[in-house]
């Protein structure tokens, strides 16, 4: 018996002969472009991928801890951020997340619903790269891996694409390079220089989906540890928005999925320079009397134990060891020992925990960027409204989305009205 050897590299890229003449290129191997190009293949247009590194699809490997969300159930134009939401409601009603699994059911990837969010059932990324891939390759794409663009000129009712590997000729362009998250996968916002050089007005690029720094010393109480807990974002003193989930603290500063969820308003206020607290809560489901009831019945009980022994009942011991430092309560001493004002003290640190930030992380350890194309330059069908069949997709525009398959939807939805309103 034949075995066939382990597909290893899922996203290599076998080399093509080129032609100069394509009914669309377009311009980066992400999920948004390959999914661009799979749309216009199966209209029976010619395509041209134009892609800086050896790989396509590398970040859609990376998606989902390796699962890849590629949609939610839930989708609405409330888990994305843009100047217009409308303009995204317009993109994602056209291709919903029924539509989205049915692409996928196409390439022969099958759905595993969680609570909303959509993942292949195989639970592997790699196999969404790999049916993406094949797919290209049964519709004969070309793609032209290690290209840099250099100009995009317009000649007639057609365009002149200029890169280090030759001239290609196209009536439609699709824009798909992506931001600058995840750097290493190859979307290093090269291409914003075009966009410039293109007269396309850009917001300010910066991390989303990010974890957060912070300068207080006190974060190391907490070990390196993850914990459930509420997070809420204070900016200027008003409070914006809070969600609930595994935080995980850093010695450097706070991550995890609710920090996540919080951190596009976070970054744009530490960016502008305001004041920005993330407020800890470590019993999100009591109420403060509720904890307060809590920690005097210790009290009343066991009156002898420490407060550590105390607060185990509670929390791992880590998180009772940190939250008993941050109140300036020696955990050895009993429970009998604590004054009204320790007690209270610890109280507010399990309820209200606040941590001043003052950084975020790098554009490498982001999942996603906010700002890019700004959508005043798009119509609705994400044609630049300066150039007639330009189109951009995907990160690129100003749009992103929160965790929850939302970004991947916004990849595929907006490659499919691009697609659709190509002639
Ligand atoms: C670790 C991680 C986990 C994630 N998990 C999820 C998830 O589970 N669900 C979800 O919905 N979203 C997730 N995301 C976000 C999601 O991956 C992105 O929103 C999505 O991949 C963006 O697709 P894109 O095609 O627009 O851009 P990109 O994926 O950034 O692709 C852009 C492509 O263009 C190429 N390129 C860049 N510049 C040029 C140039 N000048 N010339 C030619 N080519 C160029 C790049 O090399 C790259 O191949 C995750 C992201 C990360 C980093």
């Amino acid at each position: 018996m034949k075995v066939k050897k382990k597909v290893e590299k899922p996203n290599q890229i076998s080399s093509t002969a080129l032609k100069s003449q394509y009914d669309l290129i377009v311009v980066g191997g992400g999920a948004a472009g390959v999914a661009a190009a799979i749309m216009a293949l199966r209209k029976n247009m010619s395509v041209l991928i134009i892609e800086h590194t050896s790989r396509i699809l590398s970040k859609v490997l990376a998606t989902g801890n390796g699962r890849c969300n590629f949609t939610n159930y839930k989708l609405d134009k409330t888990a994305y951020y843009c100047d217009d939401l409308d303009f995204v409601d317009g993109v994602i009603s056209d291709f919903d997340a029924n539509a989205i699994v049915e692409f996928f059911k196409s390439l022969g990837i099958y759905p595993k619903d969680r609570d909303s969010y959509v993942y292949p059932s195989s639970d592997s990324a790699k196999s969404v790269v790999l049916s993406m891939m094949m797919e290209l390759d049964r519709l004969s794409c070309h793609i032209a891996a290690n290209t840099k663009l250099h100009d995009i000129k317009k000649t007639g009712d057609e365009y002149l694409v200029l890169t280090n590997e030759g001239k290609f000729r196209t009536r439609n362009i699709v824009l798909a390079t992506g931001l600058k998250a995840m750097e290493s996968t190859g979307s290093d916002g090269s291409f914003l220089d075009i966009c410039q050089k293109m007269g396309l007005g850009i917001k300010k690029v910066l991390p989303a989906l990010v974890g957060l720094g912070s300068e207080d010393p006190t974060i190391q109480y907490f070990e390196k540890i993850r914990v459930y807990a509420k997070v809420s974002l204070i900016i200027d003193g008003k409070f914006l928005a809070s969600d609930t989930g595994e935080l995980q603290f850093n010695d450097d500063g706070l991550s995890g999925i609710p920090v996540f969820q919080l951190s596009h308003r976070a970054v744009e206020a530490i960016y502008q320079g305001k004041p920005v607290i993330l407020d800890v809560d470590f019993m999100p489901d009591y109420d403060r009397e509720e904890v307060l009831g809590i920690i005097r019945g210790f009290v009343g009980k066991f009156k002898s134990k420490s407060c550590l022994m105390a607060l185990i009942g509670l929390f791992n011991e880590k998180v009772a060891m940190g939250i008993l430092k941050k109140a300036k309560v020696n955990p050895d001493s009993s429970l009998e020992e604590l004054s009204d004002q320790a007690i209270l003290d610890i109280v507010k640190t399990i309820k209200s925990d606040r941590f001043v930030l003052s950084t975020y992380k790098g554009y490498e350890g982001a999942q996603v960027c906010q700002g890019g194309i700004r959508i005043d330059e798009l119509k609705p069908n994400l044609e630049l409204k300066k150039y007639k069949n330009i189109y951009a997709i995907g990160e690129l525009c100003d749009v992103d989305g929160i965790c929850g398959g939302y970004n991947l939807s916004w990849a595929f939805a907006s490659a499919h009205k691009a697609v659709e309103s190509m002639a």
